[in-house]
C-alpha cells in the first residue's frame, strides 16, 4: 500500500514520495511527514544477512512506495559504490565499550553523505516519474558538512543546479576549504554574514516567497531541498541504524531482539529523528541518547518540556551542530501532539514569534525514548584525548559530544545496554581541534601538517577528501548580508 506525506502544519493534500522529494518543504512551511511508519517486512536473521545496498532496499522500499524496484535499486546502485571507501560503507568500530558507527566514508567524510549521495538520485528519478520539465535548483543552508556533501552529490547532475549558503565565520578551515573549491558547471557557494540559524531561516524565507517562484517558473526553474528537512534525507538515514544493529548480531556482539542504545550528536534533529522512526519500524532500541554541544536547545526542551532559542549562538569547535532552531524536531513535536498539525502549527507560529514554546506534559510523556544531556567543549577535548590515550582511537569533535553525553547517561542510569555512536564526522575534518585536545604542542602547526600528524598517530591514512584539497584554487570567493540572499539567487539564476 501507498505511503503518502503531509505537512506538520495542516496543508491536507497528501504527496506521494517522489513528490515530497521534490518539493522538499510543504507549501506552508511545513515539513512533509508519513502518514504512518510502516514495520519492517524482514526479520532480523534476515537483515543480518545483508549488504548494505540491500538494507537499503528492503529499508527505503516501505516509505518511498512510489518508487519501482527498478528505480529504488538503480539509486541504491549508483550512491553506494566505490565512492565510499570500505565495501562496508558504514563500519562499526569497537573501543571503550561502545560502538562507533563510522559514518564518514564517503566522498566528503561526514555523516552528510550517507544521504546526500542517493539524493540526487532520488530527485532525477523523481522528476522524471513527475514530468517535471523545470531545472531543479537546489537551495541549501549549511553549517558546514551538509553543503559540501550536497556540492558533492549534486555537481555536474544534468537538470539541476546547487546553491549553497554557509556562515562564512562559522566552519572548520577545512569544511570551507572542501566547498569553495567544488568544481563543477552548475554549483555556487555562498559565504553569509551570519549564523546557520540566518542562513537557514532565510532559505526557508526563499522556499515560502511566492512572487519568486512564479518569476522562476517562469524562466523554467523550481526550488527543492537538500537540508534534512528533505523526507528524502531523513530515509536513507534509517538505514544504517538497521544494518548496524544487524552487524552487531551477525558478529554475536547482541542477540536478536536484544535492544540497543544510541547516541547521536545532534543540531537540526535529522540524525537521530532517522533513528526514532528505525525504533518505530521495529528497530529493538532502548534509548535515543540526543547528544548536544553548548549550544544546549534541546538538553533544556527534553529536561524542562520548553523549546526555546532565545539566548545566545555560540561559535564551537564542533560547528555542524551549532544551531538553535532544530528544524526536525518539528517532526516529532506533530507526532507527540498525536498528528494534530493544528497544535503543532500554534507551536510553530510561537517559536517563530517568541522564539519559545511550551508542551504539554501529556507530550512530554511521549518522550520517555529519548534522554537528552550535553557535552562543553572543554569536556569534549578531554574525552578525545582519554579516548586517544586508552584505544588509539581518533574520534571527531562531533562525535567526541556524542561519546562524552554517553559517560554522563552511564553514569546517571547505570544503564549497561550495549550501544552505538553515531560517528558523524572524520577527524580529518576538524584536525586542529582533534590535535590540539590530543596535545597543545600541535597548536603552532599549520593545518596540512597537522593532517599528516593526524595520520602519523592514529595510523588511518589520509583520506582522499583531503588531499584533493591540499593544492586546489579556490574557486568561489562570494560573500553577503543575511538580507543579500534573495538577490544572490537572483543573480545566480539571472532572472
Ligand atoms: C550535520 C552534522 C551533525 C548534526 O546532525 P543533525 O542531523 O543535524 O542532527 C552532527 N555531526 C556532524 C559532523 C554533522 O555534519
Amino acid at each position: 500500500m501507498d505511503i503518502l506525506y503531509r505537512s506538520t502544519r495542516g496543508d491536507a493534500r497528501q504527496v506521494k514520495a517522489s513528490e515530497a522529494i521534490l518539493q522538499g518543504l510543504a507549501a506552508d512551511g511545513g515539513l512533509f511527514v508519513p502518514e504512518r511508519l510502516p514495520a519492517f517486512d524482514k526479520t532480523l536473521e534476515e537483515f543480518a544477512g545483508m549488504t548494505y545496498q540491500e538494507t537499503a532496499y528492503e529499508v527505503m522500499k516501505l516509505l518511498l512506495t512510489d518508487f519501482t524496484e527498478e528505480e529504488l535499486k538503480a539509486c541504491i546502485a549508483n550512491a553506494y559504490d566505490d565512492k565510499f571507501d570500505t565495501g562496508e560503507i558504514a563500519p562499526l568500530k569497537e573501543a571503550d565499550g561502545a560502538y562507533f558507527l563510522e559514518l564518514f566514508h564517503g566522498k566528503t567524510i561526514a555523516f552528510k553523505d550517507m544521504a546526500l549521495s542517493i539524493l540526487p538520485h532520488l530527485m532525477v528519478t523523481a522528476a522524471k516519474k513527475n514530468h517535471v520539465k523545470n531545472e531543479i535548483v537546489i537551495l541549501t543552508a549549511t553549517s558546514g558538512d551538509t553543503g559540501k556533501a550536497a556540492l558533492a552529490g549534486f555537481a555536474d547532475v544534468p537538470g539541476t543546479r546547487i546553491l549553497v549558503f554557509y556562515p562564512k565565520d562559522g566552519v572548520s578551515r577545512i569544511q570551507e576549504k572542501q566547498m569553495v573549491t567544488q568544481k563543477g558547471q552548475n554549483v555556487r557557494v555562498v559565504g553569509i554574514h551570519g549564523n546557520f540559524d540566518d542562513a537557514q531561516s532565510g532559505v526557508k524565507r526563499l522556499f515560502a516567497d511566492q512572487e519568486l517562484a512564479e518569476r522562476m517558473a517562469q524562466k523554467g526553474y523550481q526550488f527543492s531541498s537538500a537540508n534534512s528537512i528533505n523526507i528524502g534525507r531523513l530515509v536513507p538515514q534509517i538505514v544504517y541504524y538497521v544494518y548496524a544493529y544487524a552487524q552487531l548480531c551477525r558478529t554475536g556482539k547482541l542477540s536478536f531482539g536484544e535492544k540497543m542504545n544510541v547516541v547521536v550528536p545532534t543540531g537540526n534533529f535529522g540524525n537521530i529523528l532517522a533513528a526514532f522512526y528505525a525504533k518505530n519500524m521495529g528497530l529493538p532500541i532502548h534509548k535515543l541518547i540526543c547528544a548536544s554541544n553548548d549550544n544546549k536547545v534541546l538538553y533544556d526542551f527534553f529536561a524542562t518540556g520548553t523549546y526555546d532559542r532565545n539566548r545566545e549562538f555560540v561559535l564551537t569547535n564542533s560547528p555542524s551542530m551549532d544551531i538553535l532552531i532544530s528544524s526536525n524536531l518539528e517532526r516529532l513535536i506533530y507526532r507527540i501532539a498525536g498528528n494534530d498539525a493544528g497544535k503543532n502549527a500554534a507551536l510553530m507560529q510561537s517559536l517563530s514569534g517568541a522564539g519559545k514554546y511550551e508542551i504539554t506534559e501529556e507530550m512530554r510523556g511521549a518522550l520517555s525514548d529519548f534522554y537528552g544531556n550535553y557535552a562543553t567543549q572543554q569536556e569534549c577535548a578531554g574525552k578525545i584525548c582519554a579516548l586517544f590515550k586508552n584505544t588509539g582511537y581518533v574520534m571527531d569533535t562531533h562525535t567526541a559530544v556524542a561519546a562524552a553525553v554517553y559517560d554522563k547517561y552511564r553514569e546517571e542510569t547505570k544503564d549497561e545496554t550495549k550501544t552505538v555512536i553515531a560517528s558523524t564526522a572524520s577527524p580529518y575534518k576538524f584536525t586542529r581541534s582533534v590535535m590540539a585536545a590530543i596535545d597543545s604542542k600541535y597548536e603552532s602547526m599549520d593545518d596540512f601538517a597537522l593532517v599528516d600528524a593526524l595520520s602519523a598517530i592514529s595510523r588511518v591514512k589520509i583520506p582522499a577528501a583531503i588531499e584533493e584539497i591540499r593544492t586546489v584554487p579556490v574557486i568561489h570567493d562570494i560573500q553577503c548580508e543575511i538580507d543579500q540572499m534573495k538577490q544572490t539567487v537572483e543573480d545566480f539564476l539571472h532572472l
